[in-house]
């Protein structure tokens, strides 16, 4: 019966829209698409002691499971609707679903997104979210869209949540609470509690060429966008901006760009755009009330390449985050 009171604790307290014809309770949902507009579904898994530390706090994980896949329909535009929770728990634990959903239905409701099912399983933790937007039918920011010449940019700060993670390796950044007060705990927040640039990617409509959101790291993700593309990048190293916070937790230059490059995490947009779009960007970007930076320049050829001030390559160390490395 446990499965089935946990299931109640939730269906008691998610969010709904008018376009849930039949949320959670029966076999599947039903729900209703807006006429015209095209489906965007995307699906995310965070495994404990993966993509979150095992003593995270369970808010945190919650709201992270649902931010990442809200991410990934922000790089596509779409706007977001719906979403599915399969949980996969040790125990029937009802304070830590509490925990978990104070964080998860707090996005919800940020972003209108309905819950509309899901699944509870015994084994070890383990969340895995769909969420389900829709966009107008070719408006979708693809990776497939960049264009030789194009600008590059990206949204907020990269690096921060790699940073955060890389003081906590060093056993210098708690994640059993969620202070975000000073530089550690700006950087634990931005780890722990990314923002989806939802609005950002709605802007970019019919600006953006093609976008992708910051999960493995700048350069592992603008490649993908490359090789989808069949075009190479030119990334602007002394571009990159830098939070405050990182800046001073990694003053050394090699080190702070090391995470800027390859940190995974961020969520952040990056995508490309024509010149002559650079004022309909900075436009997207006050409407969403994000930093948006210019980076790069898409270029002919293939793969990403980083160059200092004055042009040289900057030889870049290491990579970025491959589950199966
Ligand atoms: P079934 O055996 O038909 O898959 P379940 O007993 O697994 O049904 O689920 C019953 C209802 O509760 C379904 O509507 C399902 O979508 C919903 N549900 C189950 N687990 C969750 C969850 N973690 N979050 C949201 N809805 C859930
Ligand atoms: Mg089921």
């Amino acid at each position: 019966m446990a499965e089935f009171d946990l299931i109640a604790r939730i269906r008691a307290r998610a969010t709904t829209r008018a376009d849930v014809a039949l949320g959670i309770g029966d076999d599947a949902a039903l729900l209703q698409p807006p006429p015209g507009e095209q489906l965007a579904v995307t699906a995310d898994t965070l495994n404990d002691g993966v993509h979150f530390p095992h003593e995270a706090v369970p808010a945190g994980i919650g709201w992270k499971s649902l931010a990442v896949n809200l991410s990934d329909l922000a790089a596509m535009g779409a706007r977001p609707l719906w979403c599915t929770l399969s949980l996969s728990l040790p125990a029937a634990d009802e304070d830590f679903v509490d925990a978990f959903l104070d964080g998860f239905l707090a996005l919800a409701a940020q972003h209108q997104v309905a819950l509309v099912g899901g699944d509870i399983t015994r084994g070890p933790l383990s969340i895995a979210v769909t969420a389900i937007g829709s966009v107008p039918a070719g408006q979708a920011l693809r990776r497939d869209a960049a264009v030789a010449g194009d600008d590059i940019w990206v949204t907020g700060t990269p690096g921060d949540a790699g940073g955060a993670l890389g003081l906590w390796r060093d056993g210098r950044l708690d994640v059993t609470c969620e202070d975000d007060r000073g530089d550690e705990g700006f950087l634990r927040r931005r780890m722990a509690r990314p923002e989806p640039r939802v609005a950002m990617g709605l802007a970019l409509r019919g600006v953006a060429h093609a976008c992708v959101d910051l999960s493995d790291g700048l350069l592992p993700d603008l490649g993908h966008v490359c090789a989808r593309s069949g075009t190479g990048a030119r990334l602007h190293l002394d571009d990159l901006p830098a939070s405050p916070a990182l800046a001073r937790l990694y003053p050394e230059a090699t080190a702070r760009a090391r995470w800027q490059l390859l940190g995974g995490d961020d969520y952040e947009l990056c995508l490309t755009a024509a010149a002559g779009c650079r004022d309909a960007v900075a436009a997207a970007a006050r409407a969403a009330g994000v930093q948006a930076s210019r980076i790069g320049r898409v270029v002919e050829g293939e793969g990403v390449e980083v160059v200092d001030a004055q042009g040289r390559p900057w030889p870049v160390p290491g990579r970025g985050f491959e589950h199966f490395a």
